[in-house]
């Protein structure tokens, strides 16, 4: 288990038009925070949304040509190739109310997204393929 103290805390709202991952990832980097915690709310006007499949050990993507508001949006920031790397995930719901989600790719146009950043102080995780899980670049696991 690692254990890390929270730093600063930054509140933040994504250009209309940009990818949602590449926005998150580039205000991760802009502020230096090298873990952390990720979340947010807002809207896309399209998603891309991926399931990992054990038996083919690759993603299923399903892609989602539509407005939609985000529910929920929650990640984390912790290191990969000695870089920040942002895992987040999403909860959407569409004009109908209907919610579903997925593991956020590139591929999700936001309309609006006011994301919180707060930044982990201590030594990160560090992602590694894991054979356990189909070679999924996670967190060692500390028994
Ligand atoms: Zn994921």
């Amino acid at each position: 288990m690692y254990e890390l103290k929270t730093g600063r805390t930054f509140l933040v709202r994504l250009a209309p038009g940009s990818d949602l991952l590449e926005g998150i990832t580039e205000k991760v980097v802009r502020s230096g925070v090298r873990a952390g915690l990720i979340s947010g709310i807002g809207a896309l006007r399209k998603a891309a949304v991926g399931i990992f499949d054990e038996k083919t050990q690759e993603y299923h993507i399903n892609h989602i040509d539509r407005e939609l508001e985000i529910c929920a949006l929650t990640g984390n920031v912790s290191l990969k190739d000695s870089e920040p790397f942002v895992h987040c995930h999403l909860t959407l719901s569409d004009r109908e109310g209907k919610a579903f989600g997925g593991h956020c790719i590139s591929g999700c146009e936001v309309f609006v997204c006011e994301l919180t950043i707060i930044e982990l102080l201590g030594d990160s995780p560090v992602r590694e393929p894991q054979d356990e899980c189909g070679g999924l670049a996670l967190w060692p696991r500390q028994d």
